[in-house]
């Protein structure tokens, strides 16, 4: 059993603007059970890598900024993948809600037990990554199946509370137009997404998958040009009411 009173962290980024609403505390936790072939932080996979900090510590840093979130920001725990550490995310959660600050969580929804549930309800938005609606495709691209995410969305829809999915746009992988749209129609009566944020595939991590001596297979794969994002937007504003590129 991991701690419950201290993470294991990447790193931690102030004044964040992309991972939740408002200005946010970032907090990148390490261990991750997936295997994306466009990790940009493949050096959050090992979750007994990075350092480790106190849940105080994290809430008493959080409370110093607190007049920086305004009414939107708050705290975002991201990864690698955060349900690892699930309980000591519930105390922090508890904690920050204490405090009068929000708590985002950004999963890849690999895990739904009831630690994770009782986490889930201590979350105020849920940024769920879905790789990819083809479980194939989701395996070919995470080393995973898509089983679990597609849960994680049905449970998050049950309880009614905010969720906002996230897309990586992998040419030749994630932009198949028939995918896109099995997408949108799988997730389109779902009333908790409030948005779905279009990430464009990147190659920033390569350096760090070179450094750990691994081999990064998508090293062919440029980033999405102008015309797959507008593509891939288009057919997302037929299913969700707000589409964003981030
Ligand atoms: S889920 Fe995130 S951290 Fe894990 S391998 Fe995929 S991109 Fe990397």
């Amino acid at each position: 059993m991991y701690a419950t009173d201290s993470l294991r962290i990447h790193s931690i980024e102030s004044f964040g603007t992309h991972d939740g609403p408002g200005i946010r505390l970032v907090v990148f936790t390490q261990g991750c059970h997936f295997r994306c072939l466009y990790c940009a932080n493949p050096d959050t996979w090992d979750l007994h890598q990075g350092s480790e900090i106190s849940i105080d510590e994290i809430v008493r840093m959080a409370v110093a900024q607190k007049s920086f979130f305004g009414k939107k920001g708050g705290v975002t725990i991201s990864g690698g993948e955060p349900t690892l550490q699930r309980l000591a995310l519930l105390s922090l959660f508890k904690k920050l809600h204490a405090e009068g600050i929000n708590a985002a969580l950004d999963s890849n929804g690999k895990i739904l037990n009831d630690e994770v549930k009782a986490l889930l309800k201590e979350t105020d938005y849920l940024l769920l990554d879905v790789k990819h609606i083809n479980d194939e495709w989701h395996h070919l691209l995470t080393s995973v199946s898509n089983q679990s995410v597609l849960e994680v969305a049905a449970y998050r829809e049950q309880t009614g509370k905010a969720m906002w999915l996230r897309y990586v746009l992998v040419p030749g992988y994630s932009d198949q137009e028939e995918y896109l749209h099995q997408l949108g129609e799988h997730f389109k009566h779902y009333k908790s997404i409030e948005k779905i944020e279009i990430q464009p595939y990147h190659q920033l991590g390569v350096h760090k998958w070179e450094a750990l001596g691994k081999t990064y297979e998508l090293a062919h794969v440029q980033p999405p040009n102008q015309e797959c994002i507008d593509k891939t937007k288009n057919i997302f504003k037929m299913y969700f009411k707000e589409v964003v590129v981030n």
